[in-house]
């Protein structure tokens, strides 16, 4: 009878114990919540994915710990949104002389225009979110192809349930009065929203939150909700809410509730993850604008 040897049997133990792919998972930075949830529904079990800016964050005026420079410094894959997003990237990619690749995620995206800045927040429309999918899926199968097709099918799976999404958001939109479709939320970061689903968006602060507003926009934007009857301002969580309480009551505007613009919140939160933050802003929206 052949008898295996002693130390075949223990290899065997031993790689059953700790696969060797385990220590092979793709290490990728993300530099904010909402790019964090793309890159973990690509890279499911097979990326360690870590966000810079966390969930209830400001990425705009996102001053980067020393302790990110080693998170950059060790990453194989840096997943950026650009678009004039980061603003703080440079020096950190300075300060951590890594040599990670880089994904601008909104890579194939044409950006909408504020004046000569692009706008940042392409992610507020479903079909832009497919793009940055695709996008990671791709960087992430270059960086390690050895599990390019994991990327692939969990990629797909997760475009299927964007594309449902995208159905979700258009069917709850056509449910609202056209002549009620108009709302102010407190910096623009809903453009492309705006855009894609036909609900007007307009804010006292512009596409960043990097200066306030001033007495001259806030009067502006009281006499616009005043004329044009918008019916209800929202808050965001990135934002202090006082300016857009003062605006409501001196218009009588409503408060509609929080959106979630530029990050995800925390697990126990209403948006641990992109497709909760948009489902959580269209019933926010439908029901501060239903009749
Ligand atoms: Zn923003």
């Amino acid at each position: 009878m052949l008898r295996r040897p002693f130390w075949l049997i223990s290899l065997a133990l031993i790689a059953a114990a700790c696969p060797a792919r385990a220590q092979e998972r793709l290490n990728v930075v993300a530099s904010f919540s909402i790019l964090g949830d793309f890159v973990k529904n690509v890279g499911g079990d097979r990326a360690d994915v870590t966000t810079l800016v966390r969930p209830d964050g400001d990425v705009h005026v996102y001053t980067p710990a020393p302790a990110d420079a080693k998170k950059v410094a060790d990453a194989k894959l840096l997943v950026i949104n650009g678009l004039g997003l980061e603003g703080w990237l440079p020096r950190l990619l300075q300060a951590s002389g890594g040599k990670a690749l880089i994904l601008v995620a909104t890579k194939g995206i044409a950006p909408l225009k504020i004046g000569s800045d692009a706008d940042p927040h392409a992610w507020q429309s479903v079909a832009n979110a497919k793009i940055y999918v695709t996008n990671i899926r791709d960087a992430l199968s270059a960086a390690d192809p050895a599990d390019a097709e994991v990327f692939r099918a969990n990629a797909q799976a997760y475009l299927t349930q964007l594309d449902a999404l995208d159905r979700e958001v258009r069917e709850a939109v056509a449910r609202i009065a056209p002549a009620r479709r108009k709302v102010i939320s407190t910096h623009d970061a809903f453009g492309y929203f705006a855009a894609a689903y036909g609900i007007e968006f307009i804010a006292p602060l512009g596409v960043s939150t990097e200066s306030e507003a001033s007495a001259r926009d806030i009067a502006g934007i009281i006499t616009q909700i005043k004329t044009a009857k918008i019916p209800a301002v929202f808050l965001e969580n990135i934002t202090d809410p006082r300016l857009m309480q003062r605006i409501a009551s001196e218009t009588g505007a409503r408060v509609g509730g929080t959106l979630y613009s530029d990050s995800l919140t925390g697990e126990k939160g209403g948006a641990p993850t992109y497709i909760d933050m948009v489902r959580h802003n269209i019933k926010t929206l439908t029901s501060a604008l239903a009749d």
